[in-house]
């Protein structure tokens, strides 16, 4: 598990500022959940907590340490995408494996990761297939596959389950928060579903145009929005 604190975190793309000062002090094993419209910068933050994107001005500590400057690969995150952004060319188990691979990891320790993640994510029949072969459901399982080999610190999800129609969201959604669990990280994640945010979050960051609206547990942004736009998105089921 890590902690993760962003210190007035300011994101430019050329003069176009998307980001204005974002805080946020996220605790060991917290599951947090980042909501807001499309354009608001949810993405650009967890690309630039995961090292994706350059911070352009503030600060990001992982477990009290700064981290701007570090690569992605050395930061102990992972990062799961709505796109599965799994490698065509390679079967299941090698997009598992293939971060570990990359860190030079033992053989044994690649097997051994490999084989406990798939059993977690009920998958090892379909280890030796192409992503091609697999339904969007299976794609997404094997993404998160992927990311808990690594043991992570923490995750980022960035709309993962988007694609995936309503049965298997909630199925998934189940899966997710029981894996958080288990693997005791640290995970942020981001979606547009009321019911995935409410079921899902210790504590919503709720986002709009580039600013941290509110943040609170579930009951508190319900109970207590701080302004019609936490209102609105919490107040009004999907
Ligand atoms: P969200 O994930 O909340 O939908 P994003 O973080 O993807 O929002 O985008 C926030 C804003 O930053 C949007 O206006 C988007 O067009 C802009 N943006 C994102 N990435 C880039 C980029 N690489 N270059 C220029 N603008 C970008
Ligand atoms: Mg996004």
């Amino acid at each position: 598990m890590a902690s993760i604190d962003i210190r007035n975190v300011r994101k430019n793309f050329g003069i176009v500022s998307v980001l204005h000062g974002v805080d946020l002090s996220i605790k060991n094993g917290e599951f947090v959940v980042l909501v807001g419209p499309s354009g608001c910068g949810k993405s650009t933050l967890l690309r630039m907590i995961a090292g994706l994107e350059e911070v352009t001005e503030g600060e990001i500590r992982i477990d009290g340490m700064r981290v701007n400057e570090r690569a992605p690969k050395d930061r102990d995150i992972a990062m799961v995408f709505q796109s599965y952004a799994l490698y065509p060319h390679m079967n299941v188990a090698e997009n598992m494996s293939y971060g570990l691979r990359i860190r030079k990891a033992a053989r044994e320790k690649i097997t051994a990761a490999v084989s406990n993640a798939a059993r977690k994510l009920e998958l090892q029949p379909l280890l030796a297939r192409r992503p091609k072969a697999l339904s969007g459901g299976q794609r997404q399982r094997v993404a998160m596959g992927r990311a808990i080999v690594r043991q992570p610190k923490a995750f980022l999800f960035d709309e993962p389950l988007s694609n995936l129609d309503a049965r298997l969201r909630e199925q998934m959604r189940a899966e997710i928060k029981k894996l958080h669990r288990d693997l005791g990280a640290t995970s942020i994640y981001v979606t547009h579903d009321q019911i995935e945010a409410m079921t899902l979050a210790d504590r919503i960051v709720a986002m709009h145009e580039g600013v941290v609206q509110q943040v609170g547990s579930p009951l508190q942004l319900y109970d207590r929005p701080a302004n019609l736009f936490v209102a609105g998105f919490i107040g009004s089921p999907a």
